[in-house]
């Protein structure tokens, strides 16, 4: 570790979009050393993996206002740095035939209509009259919100990194933190694989690994690694544009347009914990049948690649968001499940908020650390 990084006001633990856009914040308000560790590079992980969905269709406030905080960012920093990252309005469709799901749909929707959320709820011939190429003879109905959509995940991180970095951000790619120094419940220090670092505050952003990070400082996180994977066919104009990004809740398959191709995954929701992602040939069979049944037209369509990589999730498939533990100095931004890129960029402002002792807009009282005690009442139910 060379004199310039061998301490620090702030270490980010983890270099995907949450520690990207937190240390971004932090410098916005304020002049302090950020430092922020990456064992890789940045945004190779979920973030770079991830599919850069954006939807206001959950069934918590609080996880629809970090939605609609995003999308208003990014639409102020497109302006603001001129990037390139494109919003691909295109939709969010969820699809179900369970009465049970159907009713969840349907109070989900009054929560999302009472936060402005302009989401319709289509019977199946209305969905039938849309998008003809869905199979729509055993459903009960679906959600549809036209202001829901895509950007690429990896344009995004690397935006909030550049500008970070403007901002004094110092980012140690191929730094890994093997441990965390505790002094008097104090935080004191990280050891990296490049050396020390003196720091007062840690944040723990670290993914799929934030259990493990949580450990060298002798907390036990909740959070489990689970593979997801993805694949993206090769040009298919049998389904006109534009696609929605569609969720079958009962299968937990899903289906996008990208590009000239076609994106799609599925959650299986037997496979066990484990930091495994690889590609699968017998799940990548399921998918396309579960894909033929739901949208018949597919089953023309050609794979050209598929990939795997990990959701972090907790018992109650919200995030910890804030202090980690009555230590101080110890935060935290981790287990976001299906939905952490598109809350990145809200998370990090509010966080860096938490850090810096500053008023927070956002509620993020359903995000604390010690809510695994209440979970019934303050639990996401719309994952994917
Ligand atoms: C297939 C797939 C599709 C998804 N689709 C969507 C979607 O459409 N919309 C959405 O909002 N979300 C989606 N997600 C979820 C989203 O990708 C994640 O929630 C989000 O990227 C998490 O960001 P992160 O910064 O917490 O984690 P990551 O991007 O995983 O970053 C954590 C980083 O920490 C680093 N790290 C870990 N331990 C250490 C250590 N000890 N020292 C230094 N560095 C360390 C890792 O190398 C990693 O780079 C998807 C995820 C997957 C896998």
């Amino acid at each position: 570790m060379n004199a310039r990084t061998d301490t620090a006001d702030i270490v980010v633990i983890g270099g995907g979009i949450l520690g990207i856009c937190t240390a971004y914040y932090l410098l916005q308000h304020s002049d302090l050393k950020v430092v922020v560790c990456e064992k890789d590079l940045l945004a190779q992980a979920a973030t770079g993996l991830c599919v850069g969905g954006i939807r206001q269709q959950f069934s918590h406030p609080a996880n629809i206002r970090l939605s609609q905080e995003t999308l208003q960012i990014l639409e102020e920093l497109r302006d603001d740095w001129g990037a390139a990252f494109d919003f691909h309005k295109i939709g969010y469709l969820f699809l179900t035939k369970s009465p049970t799901t159907w009713e969840n749909f349907l109070e989900n929707v009054q929560i999302q209509h009472r936060w402005g959320v302009p989401v319709e709820v289509l019977s199946p011939q209305e969905i039938h009259h849309r998008w003809p190429y869905l199979r729509t003879d055993d459903l009960l109905g679906g959600t549809f919100c036209a202001d829901d959509g895509y950007v690429d995940p990896y344009e995004v991180a690397m935006a909030f990194s550049r500008a970070a970095r403007k901002q004094g951000a110092v980012f140690l790619e191929k730094t890994e933190v093997l441990d965390i120094e505790l002094k008097s419940d104090r935080v004191h220090a990280v050891i990296t694989t490049q050396g020390r670092l003196a720091t007062p505050v840690v944040i723990n952003a670290a993914g799929a690994w934030a259990a493990q990070v949580a450990c060298m400082s002798g907390l036990n996180l909740p959070i489990k690694p689970y593979r997801r994977q993805v694949y993206a066919t090769t040009a298919f104009d049998a389904i006109p544009r534009p696609i929605p990004l569609v969720i079958d809740q009962d299968s937990l398959f899903y289906f996008r347009e990208d590009g000239p191709g076609i994106l799609m995954g599925k959650t299986d929701a037997a496979e066990p914990s484990s930091f495994d992602t690889h590609t699968d040939r017998g799940f990548l069979e399921t998918l396309i049948e579960t894909a033929s049944y739901r949208a018949p037209r597919l089953s023309d369509a050609e794979i050209l690649r598929g990939w795997g990589g990990l959701y972090a999730i907790t018992p109650d498939e919200n995030p910890i968001i804030g202090t980690l533990s009555d230590h101080q100095g110890l935060y935290g931004a981790v287990g976001f499940s299906g939905h952490g890129f598109q809350h990145g960029p809200a998370v990090g402002r509010a966080l860096s908020r938490v850090v810096l002792n500053s008023k927070v807009d956002l509620d993020l009282s359903a995000f604390r650390y010690d809510r695994f005690d209440c979970l019934k009442e303050i639990g996401e139910k719309i994952t994917v």
